[in-house]
C-alpha cells in the first residue's frame, strides 16, 4: 500500500482502503478532468485540493482546471448562485450573454483536455455551460452541484436546466436538492480530509498561539464562525446572537474568521457590513485570513468553546464538518446540508433565529459534561459519514456505473 493510502488506513481502517482500491482497478488510467471557478476560497476548492491527489494515488489520470472570467462574468454567476439558493434576483440578457460568452471562451481554451477526457466533472453553475460547446463528446459529463437548489428562482433554473439536461448525470448533496432532470441523479455528500492541515491534530501549544496572535482573552469563552463573508452565512445574525448571549452578563468573545474567494464579488460589501455591526465592541474579532491559513483555522476551531454556522442556506457546510471532527458541538442554521450533519441535541443544535442560537450557545457554555459528550458524538459522526475516503469511493462507484451504463434514474450512492 502506498504511504498516503496507509495513512488513510490508520484513520478509516484497511477495509475501506481495500474497497476503494478494488473499485479503482476498473478505472486505472481513466482520464478525469475536474473544472470549477476558483483555486482557493470556499468549499469546492477545499474539496478538490484534497480529492485530486487521492484520485491520482488510486491510479486515475486526473487534472483540475479553473475557468477564467472577468468581473461581469463573476457578478453574473454570483447572481445565478443567489437565485438558485432562493434569493429573488432576475438576470438580464446582457448577464446571460456574459455567462455564455465566458463559457464559450473557456471551452476553446480547454478544448483538447475536455475532448481527450473519459470523465468530466463540472462543479457548480459557473462552468456548467461548457458542455454546450462539446456536442460530439465521448466522455461522460457529470454536473456536480454543491449548492442548495431546493427552492431556486424558477426563471433562472429553467434557463440553466436546458444546459444541465445535456449532462450524463448530476450529483447533489441532499435528496431535497434533486431536480426533474432526464438523467441519473446521484446523492453524494462532501467530506473533509483528516490528513489535511485544516484537520490534522495539533499540539496544544500551537492551538493556544491563536490567543496572542489575535489578541484574544484566554479567560473568556470563545464563540467562533469561520466563513466567507456571504449573506447566506448570516454573519450579522451571528453578531446579534453573540450580543444576545452577552446581554445575560456572560463574559464571551466572538471571532468571525473568513477570507474571500476569487469567484465571489460580494465579499467586500458583506465584510463592510460586518465591521459596521462589530464597531465599538472590543470582544468581536473580525479576522480576514489568507487562503493559506489552514492551520490557523484548524487552531481556531480547536480553541473555540462553541462553533457556530448560522447559515440561512447551505449546500453542505464543510466548516460544520471540520468543527464536528474537532469534537465541537455545532450551533448551526436549520437548513440544507447542516440538517444532514447536525442532529439536534446529539452533536449540536439546529437554530432558526439569533435568539435560538444564543439560547443554545448559553446551554453549551453552562453544561460542560453534556457539551463534551456531544463533542464526542460529533467526531464519531464525521468519522462514520463524512471523510474523504468515503466520498472518493462514491465517486469511483459513480464512474464505474456510468462506464458500464448500469444506472437507474435515481441512483443513491450514499
Ligand atoms: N475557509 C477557509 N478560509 C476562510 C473561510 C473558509 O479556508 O477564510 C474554508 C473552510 O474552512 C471550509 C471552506 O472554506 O473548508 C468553506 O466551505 P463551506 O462548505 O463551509 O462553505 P462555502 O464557502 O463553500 O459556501
Amino acid at each position: 500500500m502506498s504511504d498516503l493510502l496507509s495513512q488513510y488506513a490508520e484513520v478509516v481502517g484497511e477495509q475501506e482502503i481495500r474497497h476503494m482500491r478494488a473499485l479503482a482497478k476498473g478505472l486505472h488510467g481513466a482520464r478525469v478532468v475536474h473544472v470549477n471557478s476558483t483555486k482557493s476560497g470556499g468549499g469546492v476548492a477545499e474539496l478538490l485540493n484534497r480529492i485530486v491527489p487521492l484520485q491520482k494515488e488510486l491510479g486515475l489520470d486526473v487534472e483540475w482546471e479553473i475557468i477564467e472570467g472577468k468581473s461581469d462574468f463573476f457578478v453574473t454567476t454570483k447572481n445565478i448562485h443567489n437565485a438558485l439558493q432562493g434569493t429573488p434576483v432576475t438576470l438580464s440578457e446582457p448577464m446571460w450573454k456574459a455567462y455564455e460568452e465566458t463559457n464559450r471562451a473557456n471551452a476553446e481554451m480547454l478544448e483538447n483536455k475536455l475532448k481527450e477526457a473519459d470523465f468530466v466533472f463540472i462543479h457548480d453553475p459557473q462552468p456548467a455551460a461548457l458542455i454546450n460547446h462539446f456536442p460530439q463528446r465521448s466522455a461522460k459529463w457529470i454536473w456536480r452541484c454543491h449548492i442548495d437548489v431546493s427552492t431556486p428562482q424558477p426563471s433562472v433554473w429553467r434557463r440553466l436546466e436546458r444546459t444541465i439536461s445535456k449532462y450524463d448525470a448530476s450529483i447533489f448533496s441532499l435528496a431535497q436538492f434533486a431536480q426533474a432532470l432526464p438523467h441519473p441523479q446521484y446523492l453524494i455528500t462532501p467530506s473533509i480530509d483528516p490528513l489535511s492541515e485544516k484537520n490534522i491534530d495539533l499540539p496544544q501549544e500551537e492551538i493556544e498561539t491563536v490567543f496572542d496572535r489575535f489578541n484574544l482573552d484566554r479567560k473568556k469563552p470563545l464563540l467562533l464562525q469561520v466563513s466567507r463573508f456571504d449573506r447566506f452565512k448570516d454573519p450579522l445574525g451571528v453578531i446579534e446572537a453573540y450580543k444576545n448571549v452577552k446581554s445575560f452578563q456572560e463574559s464571551v468573545q466572538l471571532v468571525l474568521a473568513g477570507g474571500g474567494a476569487s469567484d465571489d464579488p460580494e465579499g467586500g460589501t458583506v465584510l463592510g457590513e460586518v465591521f459596521e455591526a462589530a464597531k465599538g465592541d472590543p470582544d468581536i474579532h473580525v479576522l480576514e485570513l489568507p487562503p493559506t491559513a489552514n492551520r490557523t483555522i484548524n487552531a481556531l476551531q480547536r480553541a473555540a468553546d462553541v462553533v457556530l454556522q448560522k447559515s440561512l442556506r447551505e449546500g453542505f457546510g464543510l466548516t460544520v464538518t471540520e468543527a464536528l471532527w474537532k469534537y465541537k458541538p455545532v450551533v448551526g442554521g436549520d437548513t440544507g446540508g447542516i440538517r444532514l450533519q447536525v442532529i439536534d441535541r446529539f452533536n449540536g443544535f439546529r437554530v432558526r433565529t439569533p435568539e435560538g442560537a444564543a439560547l443554545r450557545m448559553r446551554y453549551l457554555l453552562h453544561h460542560h459534561g453534556k457539551a463534551k459528550r456531544m463533542g464526542q458524538n460529533a467526531h464519531n459522526f464525521v468519522k462514520d459519514n463524512f471523510l474523504i475516503t468515503q466520498q472518493v469511493r462514491n465517486y469511483l462507484a459513480l464512474m464505474m456505473s456510468l462506464k458500464e451504463g448500469e444506472v437507474s434514474r435515481l441512483e443513491v450512492v450514499v
